[in-house]
C-alpha cells in the first residue's frame, strides 16, 4: 500500500457543495476537467463529459461563450442524464456572462458552479455591475462561484494601482512581487464583494492559475493564508506532454504536500486529435502516488535494465495497466474495493521477488541467465512458478482470479 499521506497540516476550508461534490472542509480532493469542443455541438460536447466523467472526473467545466452555447448547456444536462452521466458541469464564463445567465435561465439552472474571470467581467464601472449580475444569478438559482483569476487576463485596473503604490515606496517590491500581490487580492476582494453581494462563503471556490510552478506555489500559499475560501489549484497552459505532466505535477505536489489545494485541474494540451481525459488520468496518478486518494489498482514495474531479457516484461506490464484501465469503470460497480488493489511486474531476480511479496499479487520474471520460470506472489507468500511461452496469458489469469476472490461477490461469504 501507498503510505497515508501526511501533509504538514491540510489547510481548514470551508465546504462548498457544488451539485452534490463537495469541494474543501476537509473533504477528498476533487479531480476536475475541462472539454475542449463547441458547446453548441450538444452531442460531441455530452460525449466527451461522458469520457471524462467515465475516466474518473468528478467535476467538468465547459465553456459558455455565446448564446449558442448557453442554449446547448440544457440539452447537454438532459442528454447525460438520459444517458445515467450525474457529474456536475461549470459554466466558464468570460466578458458577458452576466448577460447569458440572464438571458438562459435554462442553462443558469443546468450548471452547478459558475466560473467568473474577475479580469475578464467588463472595466471600470461596469465590472462591479457585471460581477453582481453573476453573482445575483448565482443566489437565485442556488449554485456555487468560482471566482477564477488567470495571470493572463489580470485586473489591470488593480495591477496598475499596485505598481504605483508600489513605484512611490521608499523600497519598492520587484514587479513579480506586485504581480503576486494584485492576483491575491484580486481573488479575495472579487469573494469579498460576492459576500457582501450575498452569496455566502459555502458558495464560493477561489483560484489563481499561472503558468509558472514558483508563481503558483507563492500565490497559492499566499491565498490560503489570509482566507478560508475553498481552494481550486491549477497551474495554467502547464503544455504538452511530459512538460506538462511533470510541471503540473510539481507544482501540485508542493502545494498538497502542504495542506493547500481542495480541487485540482492538469490544464495539459493534447496532441493534436489526443485523448481528453489523460489530463484526468493524471491528477488521478498524483493524489494517488500521494497517498491523498485511491482511484485504480497500481502496477509497480521496474525500469529494466541489462538484465532483462527480452520486452516480454514491459509488454506484460504495458498489458496489465492497460487491461486496469480498460476494465475500471466496470470494476468499479463489480468489484467494491479493487482501486486499492496493486499489482508488480518486475524484470528479474535482483529486486523482483521483493518488491512481488510486497504487491497483493505480483511475478518476477526470469532475467538474463535466469532459468526461464516466474514466481508468482501472492499476498506475499510464493503460490506458482510460470513457465513456457503463455506466462503473460497465465499471469493475466491469475490477476482476474485474485480480482473476483478477493472482491467479488464470493467475498461476502469471508
Ligand atoms: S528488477 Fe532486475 S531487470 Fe528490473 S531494473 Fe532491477 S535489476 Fe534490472
Amino acid at each position: 500500500m501507498y503510505p497515508t499521506a501526511t501533509p504538514l497540516s491540510r489547510r481548514t476550508s470551508v465546504a462548498v457543495d457544488v451539485g452534490g461534490v463537495v469541494i474543501g472542509g476537509g473533504a477528498p480532493i476533487v479531480v476536475q476537467s475541462m472539454t475542449n469542443t463547441d458547446t453548441a455541438d450538444v452531442l460531441g460536447t455530452a460525449e466527451q463529459v461522458r469520457a471524462l466523467a467515465r475516466a474518473g472526473s468528478e467535476l467538468v467545466r465547459i465553456t459558455v461563450d455565446r448564446d449558442e452555447s448557453a442554449a446547448a448547456v440544457p440539452k447537454i444536462r438532459d442528454r447525460l442524464d438520459a444517458w445515467g452521466v450525474t457529474v456536475p458541469l461549470i459554466g466558464d464564463f468570460h466578458y458577458i456572462g452576466h448577460k447569458l445567465l440572464a438571458d438562459h435561465p435554462a442553462c443558469a439552472e443546468a450548471l452547478a458552479k459558475y466560473r467568473i474571470n474577475p479580469g475578464n467581467v467588463g472595466f471600470k464601472d461596469k465590472r462591479d455591475r457585471q460581477f453582481t449580475a453573476i453573482v445575483e444569478q448565482a443566489i437565485r438559482h442556488g449554485k456555487a462561484v468560482r471566482i477564477g483569476v488567470n495571470w493572463g487576463s489580470l485586473d489591470q485596473e488593480l495591477l496598475t494601482r499596485l505598481m504605483d503604490e508600489n513605484a512611490a515606496k521608499g523600497a519598492p517590491l520587484t514587479a513579480r512581487a506586485v504581480m503576486h500581490e494584485a492576483m491575491v487580492q484580486s481573488a479575495l476582494l472579487s469573494a469579498e464583494l460576492a459576500e457582501e453581494i450575498g452569496l455566502g462563503r459555502d458558495r464560493i471556490v477561489v483560484s489563481a492559475k499561472v503558468s509558472q510552478i514558483q508563481d503558483l506555489v507563492k500565490v497559492s500559499c499566499e491565498i490560503a493564508a489570509r482566507s478560508n475560501h475553498a481552494l481550486h489549484l491549477g497551474l495554467t497552459e502547464a503544455g504538452m506532454g511530459s512538460k506538462g505532466l511533470v510541471a503540473s505535477s510539481a507544482a501540485l505536489g508542493i502545494l498538497l504536500q502542504q495542506g493547500i489545494g481542495d480541487t485540482i485541474r492538469y490544464s495539459l494540451t493534447p496532441e493534436p486529435g489526443g485523448d481528453r481525459t489523460k489530463e484526468v488520468t493524471a491528477a488521478q496518478e498524483l493524489l494517488q502516488t500521494m497517498g491523498f486518494r485511491t482511484f485504480a489498482p497500481v502496477v509497480a514495474a521496474c525500469p529494466g535494465c541489462g538484465r532483462t531479457t527480452s520486452t516480454v516484461f514491459q509488454e506484460l506490464a504495458h498489458k496489465i495497466q492497460e487491461h486496469i484501465r480498460v476494465s475500471m469503470p466496470e470494476w468499479r460497480a463489480r468489484y467494491p474495493g479493487v482501486e486499492g488493489l496493486e499489482v508488480a511486474v518486475m524484470g528479474c531476480i535482483v529486486n523482483g521477488p521483493g518488491e512481488s511479496k510486497h504487491a497483493d499479487i505480483g511475478i518476477s520474471l526470469p532475467g538474463t541467465g535466469e532459468a526461464p520460470s516466474a514466481p508468482v506472489f501472492v499476498d506475499g507468500k510464493k503460490v506458482a512458478t510460470l513457465k513456457g511461452a503463455t506466462i503473460a496469458e497465465d499471469f493475466e489469469a491469475m490477476v482476474a482470479d485474485y480480482i473476483e476472490t478477493r472482491f467479488g461477490k464470493g467475498r461476502a461469504a469471508e
